[in-house]
């Protein structure tokens, strides 16, 4: 059964270009890319457009899309980005070479299935520099290196960070600097620390700004790669492509409505009472796609004039009347997208997805 719309319209020439120009600005300030793989369900041809720019390192968050890249055929190195699951375990040694932790009880786990498979599996660990996600803080990192280097099945391949992702936290040369001091602190007892894993996307920025500290040499990057922005600090990565995804739904109604609700307003089906200002008789379109299939603010009508009104599980309620163009239902409405849209709608089943590789 073929069905063209809703559809994401990917531009993997213009993502395989992001990576291979960020690749080439990494290394000059040698920093070595992770490439994440979490936003777009480890898709195959997005696989090739990071191959082709030149990745040989992979993460993501989901263990699944850590087999799907070993599906793919990839042979390089592979990182979970999240700490395992006691339930994953023996999945997460069969697919990933490295993982970020930060619980002791879990990297015993980890050295007792890395020897039953007769692996070694490497680990990142992660602190807390003050994103109050996931980590360790910073004054108990010693003490529990010193525990986790006991474990003779896994190796200790360094110390990450994660900011901007749950409390806000910007990336600045500040935080990055707490993983610079832990490295000496760690050195001077004899503990190498190769790997100083500094951030996402957020971590590019402050590179382009010759603002990281010396010493961070890896940074784990999806967003930039994909759509060349920095959704942290609302920036597009100087030299990338951002067009690089479209998603094309098409109009199942157009009708003028009163713009206000009548009756009794209760909650929608995500919990909210929906509140909308009376603008008067209005010209909405529905287009066949929903909060179901995508982050409706994370997209912009490529027609200014349309803005979006709302959205339930399955439409998309779009407001018409200023646009010169004249929608007709059948027709076909694109929409730019952010990370959120994108994150979306690979995974869903329901958006068909198209690739081009002659855009540029
Ligand atoms: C998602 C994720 C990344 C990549 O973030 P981007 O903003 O897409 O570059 C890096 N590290 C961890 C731990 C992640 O979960």
């Amino acid at each position: 059964m073929e069905i063209r719309s809703p559809r994401v319209e990917i531009y993997a020439d213009r993502i395989a270009y992001n990576v291979e120009y960020l690749q080439k600005q990494a290394a000059k300030n040698n920093i070595s890319l992770v490439g994440v793989t979490k936003g777009v369900l480890a898709d195959h041809q997005i696989l090739d457009a990071y191959l082709k720019g030149g990745l040989d390192y992979l993460g993501d968050a989901r263990i699944q899309n850590l087999k799907r890249v070993r599906d793919y055929g990839f042979s390089g190195k592979t990182l979970l980005l999240r700490a395992p699951m006691y339930s994953e375990i023996s999945q997460v040694i069969n697919f990933a070479n490295v993982s970020l932790n930060s619980e002791l009880d879990t990297l015993k786990l980890l050295d007792e299935e890395s020897k039953k498979q007769g692996k070694t599996h490497g680990y990142i660990i992660m602190v807390d520099v003050g994103d109050r996600r996931e980590g360790v803080l910073p004054e108990d990192v010693k003490s529990f290196v010193k525990e986790a280097i006991k474990l003779e099945n896994v190796k200790f391949e360094g110390l990450g960070l994660n900011v901007g992702c749950f409390g806000g936290v910007l990336p600045t040369t500040e935080n990055a600097q707490i993983l610079i001091d832990l490295k000496s602190e760690l050195e001077q007892e004899g503990i190498e620390v190769p790997t100083i894993s500094g951030g996402s996307t957020c971590g590019l920025n402050i590179m382009f700004h010759n603002q990281l500290p010396e010493g961070i040499n890896q940074l784990r990057v999806g967003e930039a790669f994909l759509i060349g922005n920095d959704s942290v600090r609302e920036t597009p990565i100087p030299g990338t492509y951002q067009d690089t995804f479209r998603l094309v739904t098409e109009i199942i109604e157009i009708k003028d409505r009163p713009s206000q609700p009548e009756g009794e307003i209760g909650k929608d089906p995500f919990g909210n009472v929906p509140e909308f200002p009376d603008r008067g008789i209005r010209k909405r379109a529905i287009a066949a796609i929903g909060k179901q299939d995508v982050a409706i603010g994370s997209l912009l009508p490529e027609d200014e004039q349309v803005t979006i009104e709302g959205a339930s599980s399955d439409h998309l309620i779009l407001d018409i009347t200023d646009s010169d163009h004249n929608y007709k239902i059948g027709d076909e409405i694109t929409f730019d997208m952010e990370y959120g849209a994108v994150l979306f709608t690979m995974t869903s089943p329901y958006v068909q997805k198209e690739y081009i590789w002659d855009s540029i």
